[in-house]
């Protein structure tokens, strides 16, 4: 059978009109490929074989009856393990979710599953999807597929890692301060976070209910347009979900680039940046010059407050989110409590990790009375500072390009003793969740040692065409 670690969403739908192989095929070929690479790298928690196998079927099924295929008939995806699967292990990364069964799926599961993608099993990510590297998941770290004494970017380590090796074709992340974009661009492949409330969360596994976004990792842009336009739009189970309408990415993305205009943002090109990095962004911008693009240099003044707000934010509403794991209702409960309280306090300490513990303790501290209007609502405020300076820079530019990260992928263990310097592989990402805006991140290059380079690329609310356009006209210069 052909080698399957190339194949595009176009490519499955070819192969499988033209009878070069089946559906079902196609599923052995991707779980010979999980059995012989992923020892190595580790992406996957749980495989999904016997639902995986079900669906082949269906899809192979309506093939020989010559039925129309649906858009992503056959299409062999991973899900990060933040989101439910009914009947399949949903981890989340956590000790806490060892044995959690869930009784109902995952609104973007179940879509693209009803557009025929066939679900080949769960993948690794950082616990409760907290960390840069996939450092922190409770079951060992994800090693990058390009090299693998190096992290694949967290929190969707196992995501942007399954693409990059070829062990599905595309896989879906979560994103909250960077987790699908940063280890899209430590990995080579595509990440999209779309806009706040253009994917419906229900059935996210929630970290930080108003800074968490699903979308899709995969090897091309046209495959991330076409994953989402099968997961976006209004889902009434959950009531951020957007009511706008959702356009055909596929097409939008042919528009030319010509007399876009794009800004670049002096204050994520500062100290920081390594130079290997920034000669390869810059070069993709010349070359969207090139391509007629506009570029316009322009300024994010409270960039530099991002990362700070976003510890606040983000760890405030996980504590009140984590809440719910007390050893009651699902999830891991301590053995031989003598009390209840005991039992929360055993349950909870056995089984969360440290980073999980850590951002505990600071959402608890950022929110109690007395030190609420000092960190809190100062962070919130500061939110919507960034928010503003993004909607002055719109109505001057069409979108944003910057660096995805400040560095190419770090070694494992390189930062696990410093959770500040883990931090701060965020500076880049963090601004757009902040904002609720789209952001993508697109392969522009490697290093000489032959580490990828991501260009991020940020755009208006509700806007991911325009991203997509100018995403894929970087992918067309290499
Ligand atoms: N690295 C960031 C954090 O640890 C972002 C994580 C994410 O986007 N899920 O919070």
């Amino acid at each position: 059978m052909m080698d399957v670690s190339l194949l595009t969403v176009d490519a499955v739908r070819k192969g499988l009109a033209e009878r070069q192989f089946t559906a079902s095929a196609l599923v052995d070929a991707f779980y010979r490929k999980i059995a012989a690479e992923d020892k190595d790298i580790h992406a996957y928690l749980t495989l999904s074989e016997e639902r995986a196998r079900r669906q082949a079927q269906a899809i192979d099924d309506l093939a020989a009856k010559g039925d129309p295929l649906p858009p992503l008939a056959g299409v062999p995806v991973g899900i990060k393990d933040v989101m439910v699967t009914k009947g399949i292990r949903s981890t989340a990364g956590s000790k806490i979710l060892e044995n959690f069964i869930p009784p109902y799926d995952c609104t973007a599961v179940a879509r693209l599953e009803a557009a025929g993608a066939i679900v080949l099993g769960k993948l690794n990510c950082d616990e409760f999807a907290m960390g840069s590297s996939n450092e922190n998941s409770a079951y060992g770290p994800v090693r990058n597929p390009r090299d693998k004494s190096r992290v694949p970017g967290g929190s969707s380590g196992g995501s942007a890692a399954a693409v990059a090796a070829g062990m599905a074709v595309a896989t879906l992340g979560s994103d909250t301060g960077g987790s699908i974009r940063q280890p899209a661009a430590f990995c080579g492949v595509v990440g999209l976070m779309p806009t706040y409330g253009r994917i419906s969360r229900y059935g996210l596994i929630a970290f930080a209910s108003s800074l968490d976004h699903i979308g899709p990792l995969t090897r091309t842009v046209k495959d991330a347009a076409l994953l989402l336009g099968c997961i976006a739009g209004r889902d009434p189970l959950d009531s951020t979900s957007a009511n706008v309408p959702v356009p055909d990415y596929a097409r939008e993305l042919q528009k030319p680039v010509q007399g876009l205009k794009l800004g670049v943002p002096k204050e994520y090109f500062a100290e920081g940046l390594d130079a290997e990095v920034r000669a390869s962004v810059d070069s993709a911008i010349a070359g969207l010059k090139n391509q007629g693009c506009e570029i316009v240099s322009i300024s994010l003044p409270h960039t530099a407050y991002a990362v700070p707000a976003y510890y606040v934010i983000a760890t405030a509403e996980a504590s009140a989110n984590l809440a719910r794991f007390d050893g009651v209702r699902y999830g891991y409960r301590s053995a031989n409590p003598q009390t209840l309280s005991e039992m929360y306090r055993r349950s909870r300490d056995e089984a969360f990790g440290a980073e999980v513990k850590r951002r505990i303790m600071l959402g608890t501290y950022v929110l109690s009375s007395g030190y609420y209007d000092a960190y809190y609502l100062k962070a919130q405020k500061v939110r919507t500072l960034i928010t503003r300076d993004f909607e002055e820079a719109f109505t001057r530019v069409d979108a944003i390009v910057t660096p995805t990260t400040p560095t190419p992928a770090f070694k494992l263990g390189e930062k696990t003793d410093d959770p500040l310097a883990m931090y701060l592989a965020d500076i880049y990402t963090v601004t757009g969740d902040l904002a609720g805006i789209p952001g993508i991140s697109v392969p522009c290059g490697n290093t000489k040692a032959g580490l990828p380079i991501g260009l991020q690329i940020l755009g208006r609310h509700f806007d991911e065409s325009t991203l997509l356009r100018v995403a894929r006209a970087v992918e067309q210069q290499r």
